[in-house]
């Protein structure tokens, strides 16, 4: 563990003065601000423009002349958007490193991690949707089932309101930018008031990569409001939301009751599930990626861990000795592997729930408090409860932070059950030497994606959640589907 508080930024906090709107930094319509501070120093990293309603009505103006243009966007060859998608991508390439340090540095994700996925992640993706819309063949057509032919269209959905959570920012804000503007969409993103300075850099780079006016225009909104009034606005077509299944459910209202299409990535509580064959050692290597990994603030991982009743006080001495190996440190070293969770909001959150594990009766093994010798910063250690029951609210709820139940079950059958009961089914993932015995678990649980001695999120594939956990996918071509409306022209 290291000893040493994170040194403070020492550069000036930035300071944008101005909102990308229309391909160009426009003045906000009020001095608002927000600002942005570091989740290990606590002190201000930079500010931008707080975005008004009236600020907002103007994104989604400029990305509706885009849109509409008839020579514009929606309307190229999608090779020559998949181009401008790809200058766009070595944009966001040369701008990695600034990108990586500044998610890390607000929301306390440690560099390696940031470097590996916020860093690289949307340059990714952002080439995987150009090269498949390059490939698309276009309109299909039909033989008709009653007269002459069907010409079956995808075409792009319209305007797209894009709203983002801090845990991935960049990641999650281009699961959603990449097929939509792949789709010939335009978009109006909201980042989360938490991290809105990498959002910046994706300005940055539009402009650097020539993207058309309007086409992207990026609104950073402190609260609801700046939000809530894009979901409802009467010219945004469709919505892309990932965050709290508590703002989904609002989301999901409005849209029902404008008939406006929604994807939504919600909250999670998955479990992994060590059957009585697993191979310990591998399995406990594996287990900080999928249940610790961005000190529990990921939407998948796997916060359950049930275990079989004879390997379970083996596997919560070695989940134990893992949890208490881990390197607490500055987000910005790169040998740290635990950073501090992103508010001083979300630790009262985290810390509250380990307080309902211990009145309810589970037993700390390691952890449970703030680690010593931080004198600044959102740090809460790595905790482990055992003998959790599957009804404690520590195991039903989604914490959000770096603490793990485990969860004792008898047999394949228990394990499914104890899975299954939750209001959640995003992520999991099942343990076992035997892969076919892995995989028929693996199909009994309910929930969005699971994986087998591993879980790698594959951007070629279909992601999303069951239950609480969302509605609809991102990723894969299923993700550009949800971006393109279908329409049937019938001919003789
Ligand atoms: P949040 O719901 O508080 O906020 C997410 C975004 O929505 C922010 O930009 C916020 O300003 C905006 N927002 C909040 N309420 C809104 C409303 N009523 N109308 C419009 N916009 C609104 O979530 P958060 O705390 O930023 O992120 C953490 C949550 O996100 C966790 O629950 C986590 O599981 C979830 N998440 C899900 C996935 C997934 O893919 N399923 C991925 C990452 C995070």
């Amino acid at each position: 563990m290291s000893t040493a508080s994170p040194t403070p930024v020492s550069t000036s906090p930035l300071t944008y003065p101005d909102l990308f709107i229309g391909g160009e930094w426009i003045a906000p319509t009020t001095d608002a601000r927000i600002t942005v501070s570091s989740a290990s120093t606590e002190l201000p990293l930079g500010t931008v423009p707080a975005a008004t309603e009236a600020d907002v009505d103007r994104a989604v103006a400029a990305a509706r002349r885009a849109f509409d243009d008839p020579q514009g966007w929606s309307q190229w060859e999608p090779s020559r958007r998949a181009a401008a998608l790809d200058r766009f991508a070595d944009e966001l390439s040369a701008r990695k490193s600034e990108t990586a340090v500044r998610v890390s540095a607000q929301n306390g994700m440690p560099i390696r991690f940031s470097s590996a996925v916020e860093g690289t992640v949307p340059s990714t993706v952002l080439r995987y949707y150009a090269d498949l819309v390059r490939a698309d063949p276009g309109p299909e057509n039909r033989t008709s089932q009653v007269f002459g032919s069907t010409e079956v269209q995808r075409n792009p959905v319209g305007v797209v309101g894009a709203i983002i959570p801090w845990n991935f920012p960049q990641t999650l804000a281009f699961f959603k930018l990449a097929p939509a503007l792949a789709a010939g969409c335009t978009v109006v993103m909201k980042p989360s008031s938490e991290t809105v300075l990498d959002a910046m850099v994706v300005a940055e780079a539009a402009i650097a990569a020539g993207l058309p006016s309007g086409v992207l225009n990026i609104v950073p909104g402190s609260g609801r409001v700046a939000g809530a009034h894009l979901v409802a606005h009467p010219d945004v077509d469709k919505i892309a939301f990932t965050g709290s299944t508590d703002a989904g459910r609002g989301i999901a209202e409005t849209c029902g009751r404008l008939l406006k299409p929604v994807t939504l990535e919600l909250g999670g509580k998955s479990a992994a599930i060590v059957l009585d064959d697993a191979d310990l050692p591998s399995t406990l290597k594996s287990m900080f990626a999928v249940s610790l990994m961005n000190q529990g603030q990921s939407c998948y991982i796997c916060t359950r861990i049930l275990v079989s009743r004879p390997r379970y006080h083996e596997f919560v001495d070695g989940l134990t000795e893992m949890a208490r190996s881990l390197t607490i440190g500055d987000p910005l070293d790169k040998s740290t592997i635990i950073g501090p969770v992103a508010t001083a909001r979300q630790r009262e959150i985290v810390e509250n729930y380990i307080a309902q594990g211990v009145a309810a009766g589970a037993r700390i093994t390691t952890g449970g408090g703030r680690p010593a010798d931080f004198d600044r910063g959102h740090y809460v250690e790595p905790t482990v409860f055992a003998d959790v029951d599957n009804s404690f609210t520590i195991a039903r709820e989604e914490i959000f932070g770096p603490v793990l139940s485990v969860i004792p079950f008898d047999d394949e059958d228990d394990a499914v059950r104890i899975a299954n009961d939750s209001n959640y089914g995003l992520g999991g993932t099942v343990w076992t030497t035997d892969l076919d015995r892995g995989r028929s678990v693996a199909a009994r649980v309910d929930t969005g994606s699971i994986g087998v001695n591993c879980y790698t999120m594959d951007h070629g594939s279909p992601f999303g959640g069951v239950k609480d956990s969302g509605l609809g996918r991102e990723l894969g071509p299923e993700g550009l589907l949800a971006y393109q409306q279908y329409k049937s022209v019938y001919l003789p």
